[in-house]
């Protein structure tokens, strides 16, 4: 038996391994692209949350800025961010250290000051707009609170969120549900927070941060940039580790429990507003875990399948590669296009029979096991993970083949406007089919965010 010895293997391994490094890299770059995970991810925390009745009874909060909160108790700050930086360092693997000079320095009354100390403490983009304001549900009047243009809320160049959502002034001393609060914030970490940290990005804070260079996406284009913080693929074969090792650092958990333990103190202080608008934050990268295109690198495609096309690719057949990664990121942009329109749909007519909105609201998904620190790597992501392929299998054959089997067409650029869910609805067969394929990723969604709020209530 012609057995291959260590020493004739691993030149072979090695350079299949460079190969698909590069697919990898080319997939993770179009992955990190303006996909959001899930389009507007209040639309789907509104119901999520509106299932808990604890939450709904809740008294409204009291709006306060940011640099409020920060002065009420900075020494007792900067103490919660030493020890959340010690946690990130002992418990999120492959995790960039936050430089010392950037800890949190309580030592200034000043509020301006205080507030430039928390940002590079907790290291997001020192332009993120930050207002006091809130998102409008679909279909809600603004009343007498002033509305707000996009540039007020969000740093994102395009116009889409200025087309699809509405958004209103707070001022500082009023009343709000803290459902709106939560819902509002978790879809505020995709409106710039996370742009421009790395070192190779061009900005002042990325040079500060310690973040390194971005591992993957294209550090050129600034809304890539927030990617490696909103996804995880944890659940990959060995395989593809070894041949992308840059997979690896992705850092949704150093998010999430951050927001989440400033969340906890500011409840903890009285600070309610704060509390519940970190939560949000905290919320939405969960939520991101939730959706299978940012779990696993390319569903539907099994590592024998890759490491063939890459054997193709290594005698210089790059076709099948590049196919491959073109129309995996067409179903993920299709996926989320399809969401959008679905839930703006749902808030139009037909809201309570709507089968996403049942599945976001169905409490009989939530378990008895209270979440837990590691819940986004072992239970949340590795659900998705799981669902990948089944889910990739469903977009395949309900979706019209252009979005899903031509490689020639690229999604959002072949052409402008388009809206899967309206073209879906013409086949009510495809339509509630695919709907039905999808709700039990919204289920999970529904489920995982109670679990994240009832952590805090019952704190
Ligand atoms: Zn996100």
């Amino acid at each position: 038996m012609n057995v291959p010895t260590p020493a004739r293997c691993f030149p072979l391994l090695r350079r299949a391994a460079g190969l698909l490094h590069v697919a990898a890299l080319a997939a993770a770059a179009l992955i990190a692209g303006p996909a959001q995970a899930w389009s507007n991810h209040a639309l789907c925390t509104w119901p999520a949350l509106s299932a808990m009745p604890e939450l709904a009874s809740h008294a409204p909060v009291k709006v306060e800025r940011l640099e409020t909160f920060l002065a009420a108790d900075p020494a007792g700050l900067a103490k919660l961010l030493q020890d959340e930086e010690a946690w990130a360092r002992a418990h999120v693997p492959n995790y960039p250290p936050r430089p010392d000079a950037l800890a949190f320095q309580p030592d200034s009354a000043n509020g301006a000051r205080l507030l430039a100390h928390f940002l590079k403490a907790v290291r997001v983009n020192p332009g993120a707009r930050l207002a006091l304001y809130l998102q409008l549900p679909p279909g809600q009047a603004a009343g007498a609170r002033t509305v707000l243009a996009e540039a007020d809320v969000t740093v994102m160049k395009t116009d889409e969120a200025a087309k699809l959502n509405s958004f209103v002034a707070l001022r500082e001393g009023e009343l709000v549900s803290v459902n709106d609060v939560i819902a509002s914030a978790t879809d505020e970490p995709d409106y710039g927070l996370d742009y421009g940290l790395w070192q190779d990005n061009g900005t002042a804070h990325g040079a500060l941060y310690g973040f390194g260079k971005q591992p993957f996406g294209n550090p050129a284009v600034e809304w890539s940039s927030q990617g490696p913080l909103h996804l995880g693929y944890f659940h990959e074969a060995g395989i593809i580790y070894r041949a992308a090792p840059f997979l690896k650092r992705a850092y949704p958990e150093y998010r999430i429990h951050l927001w989440r333990s400033l969340a906890a103190f500011a409840l903890r202080s009285g600070h309610d507003y704060w509390g519940w608008r970190f939560a949000g934050w905290g919320l939405h990268y969960l939520q991101d875990l939730t959706q299978p295109y940012h779990a696993r690198v390319l569903p539907g495609v099994g590592v024998m399948r890759m490491l063939g096309i890459n054997a193709l690719d290594i005698v210089g057949v790059h076709g099948p590669k590049d196919r491959l990664i073109q129309l995996v990121t067409n179903r993920h942009f299709a996926l989320e296009n399809f969401e959008r329109g679905w839930m703006r749909a749902a808030y139009g007519r037909g809201f309570e029979a709507d089968v996403g909105i049942q599945a976001l609201r169905n409490t009989a998904l939530d378990g008895k096991t209270p979440y837990a620190d590691d819940w986004p790597r072992r239970v949340v992501s590795a659900h998705a993970n799981a669902a990948a392929d089944a889910v990739d299998a469903s977009l395949l054959r309900w979706f019209q083949p252009k979005y899903m089997s031509d490689p020639a067409y690229v999604f959002g650029v072949s052409e402008a406007g388009v809206d899967t869910h309206a073209e879906l609805a013409k086949t009510p067969a495809a339509h509630e089919g695919l709907k039905h394929d999808l709700a039990p990723l919204l289920g999970q969604l529904g489920a995982t965010s109670r679990a994240f709020v009832r952590s805090l209530i019952a704190r």
